[in-house]
Order: structure tokens, then C-alpha cells, then sequence
């Protein structure tokens, strides 16, 4: 069997909980950490790379932690003995064997990079297309809470050193209006506002919020659920309207680029299927010039170094942010230093994710599967 071969493979979990506690964002919708699922793939000549998955409880995307865990036992037997640097070629595997479930495939593509990385010497910002600088820009998101306290939290963060706000809206319009106004006035004018209203306003109640805060300025996120809503909201404004719940794969993307839809999208690695398919969107986004923000929907350091790697290698105009989901949780899953200052984060430098990725830190596997 090839040095390169897969010839085992781990499914761990571990629980991470937030550093903030519960976590809050419209239709009463909390979780009290993320619930991750990490995966060790180990090829013949004894490396092994890593990666994560942590949905956002089960409510945020068609994704669920004890689902995908199964998904994984069902396909891990399925991929020993295959060249684990043929990390496309695995996708296909992957997706021929189990029919959609992205969020499922996303750790063991992830797993899959770092390998490749750790075997060459290479960093996933290489071999994504090489890093642009050293540093990304950090969001940090304000949960919805009274218009005061939400004041307070983003003059907090912009305290520390943070310059880009995500203000949780999507409850009632009204309440949503004096939110956002209450940030906006609190703080500096080159402070960057998104609006996330995380799919959970219709156009009425979206058409209102844009009427009332027409001379602020921040960029829409998300505001309605359906693709037709959203597309109905974009022809009837100019406000800056980025879209990421919408965004789950290529054909959406090309058909909202075609529909003059969005002026940016946030790709999750977890929805979309992992590192692979978050990069092919993310070429198609700089194809179109458009602005890409990449994160995932949570995990600690594995998931941050994963999607911060493709962010970095992805063109510096055209980065809106990323977020350190390694911060909000009590846990740790890896060694290495992510650096954060004036709200901007730079990664472990090194091979694959850069991480000294430790098992003792997440306890014993659940499932084991290994060549004979
Ligand atoms: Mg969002």
C-alpha cells in the first residue's frame, strides 16, 4: 500500500462551551456551545491531519452534530486505503457514497487538507493559492439584547480594538430600528456595521427596516429566508446586501452573480461540504470581484485555522472578515498561536492548518477505523 494511502481513521467529540454563555439570535433560537465532531485521518507512513465540525446547535443550518457523527461512521471504512492526497477525487467518493449532507464531509475534508499539508510542507493558505499578507480582519458579533446593552457591548468591542460590528436583528422591526440606531450612534463613523437578520424577516418587514434606517450606514446580511425574498428586496434597494444562509453551493452562487443578487457572500465550510468546495466558491467569488467572507458555523482552533487559512489566501480586496470561534469557547482542541490585535487576527504559521492538533485535549474516540 502508497506512503500516501489512508490508513485510519478517528471520530472524536468534544463539547465546547461558550466563554459568553448562552448564545441568542432571532425567533428565541440559543445554544450553550458548539457540540464538535473531529476527525483523525492517518495515511501508511504514519501522519495525521485533523479537522472539525461544529454546527450551531441544530436550529442554524440543515446540519445536526449527532447526525453528522453517524454520517462519518458510515463513511470513514469507505475511504481506507484511498490516495488521501487526492483530496478532490475523495469528495466525489464521499458524494457518490452519501447523497448531500455537506455539513457530514466537511471535517474529513478539512482532515484531509492538513494531511496534504503536513506530507508537503506546505500551509492550506498555499496550497489554496498562496497567502496574501499575514493578517484578517476580525467581526465580532453584538447577540440581540435592548438597544443600550447592545451600545454598551459594541463600544466594548470597539474598545478592544475591533473595527467590524455584526449587530443581531430579525426580531421585531421596531425593536430592530432603535438597535441598530443605538450602535450606529455609539460608535465611531468608520466602524463597519453588518446587519444580520439571519433570514428571519419576510420583505414587509425588511422594506420597513431599510425605510427607517436609510441614512445609516451599514451592509444588510441575510434579511429574508427564501432566495425569491431576498431577490425581491435587491431590486427594490442599493443598501450594500450581502447573503449566507442562501449560499450552499455553486449553482446558487452563479445564479445570484447572474441575478445581480449580492455585493458579497458569507461562505460557512460546514454547509457547503469543507475546504474543497468553500474554495471552488470562493474562486468563483474572486472570478467576480465580488467580496467573500469565510468562517464556518463554529469550532475551536482546527475549524479557525482551517478557514482562516482559505481567507488568506484569497485576495486582500476582497476580504470582509472572519470571526475567531477558538475565542468563544472555554475549550481548546490544538496548540498554536493565533495572534490578535486591533481586530485583526494573524494565524500559526506552519504546515497543513499550522496546529499541534491534540487528542488529549478531546478525550478518547468514538469510532475507530483502520486497514488491516
Ligand atoms: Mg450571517
Amino acid at each position: 500500500m502508497a506512503e500516501a494511502s489512508i490508513s485510519s481513521i478517528r471520530i472524536f467529540r468534544q463539547w465546547q462551551p461558550f466563554r459568553d454563555g448562552t448564545y441568542r439570535c432571532s425567533g428565541g433560537r440559543s445554544a450553550e456551545g458548539f457540540d464538535s465532531t473531529i476527525v483523525e485521518i492517518t495515511s501508511r507512513d504514519g501522519i495525521a491531519g485533523y479537522g472539525e465540525m461544529a454546527p450551531l446547535g441544530s436550529f442554524y443550518d440543515p446540519s445536526f452534530a449527532a447526525g453528522a457523527r453517524e454520517a462519518m461512521k458510515e463513511l470513514a471504512p469507505q475511504l481506507l486505503g484511498y490516495d488521501a492526497s487526492g483530496i478532490e477525487a475523495l469528495n466525489r467518493r464521499m458524494d457518490l457514497l452519501l447523497k448531500g449532507h455537506p455539513y457530514a464531509k466537511s471535517a474529513i475534508d478539512m482532515a484531509l487538507w492538513d494531511l496534504a499539508g503536513k506530507r508537503s510542507g506546505l500551509s492550506v493558505a498555499s496550497m489554496s493559492g498562496g497567502a496574501e499578507g499575514t493578517r484578517l480582519p476580525l467581526y465580532r458579533s453584538i447577540a440581540q439584547q435592548s438597544p443600550d446593552a447592545m451600545a454598551i457591548r459594541a463600544q466594548g468591542y470597539v474598545a478592544e480594538g475591533y473595527r467590524r460590528l455584526q449587530v443581531k436583528v430579525g426580531l421585531d422591526v421596531n425593536e430592530d430600528i432603535a438597535r441598530l440606531e443605538a450602535v450606529r450612534t455609539a460608535v465611531p463613523a468608520d466602524t463597519v456595521l453588518f446587519c444580520d437578520a439571519n433570514a428571519s424577516w419576510g420583505t414587509a418587514e425588511t422594506r420597513r427596516f431599510l425605510m427607517a434606517t436609510r441614512l445609516l450606514d451599514y451592509t444588510l446580511e441575510q434579511p429574508c429566508a427564501s432566495y425569491e425574498e431576498n431577490l425581491a428586496i435587491r431590486r427594490a434597494t442599493d443598501r450594500p446586501l450581502v447573503l449566507d444562509e442562501t449560499i450552499d453551493g455553486a449553482d446558487v452562487l452563479l445564479r445570484a452573480i447572474s441575478d445581480g443578487l449580492v455585493d458579497g457572500i458569507t461562505i460557512k465550510l460546514a454547509r457547503v461540504g469543507g475546504l474543497t468546495k468553500a474554495k471552488l466558491l470562493r474562486d468563483i467569488a474572486i472570478a467576480k470581484n465580488l467580496k467573500v467572507t469565510i468562517e464556518d458555523t463554529g469550532g475551536a482552533q482546527i475549524g479557525t485555522a482551517a478557514y482562516s487559512n482559505l481567507l488568506l489566501s484569497t485576495p486582500e480586496g476582497l476580504r470582509q472578515h472572519t470571526v475567531d470561534f477558538h475565542n468563544w469557547v472555554t475549550v481548546s482542541n490544538a496548540r498554536g498561536e493565533f495572534f490578535i490585535a486591533d481586530g485583526m487576527m494573524s494565524l500559526p504559521a506552519g504546515r497543513g492548518l499550522g496546529l499541534d492538533a491534540d487528542p488529549s485535549l478531546f478525550g478518547d474516540p468514538i469510532f475507530a477505523s483502520k486497514s488491516q
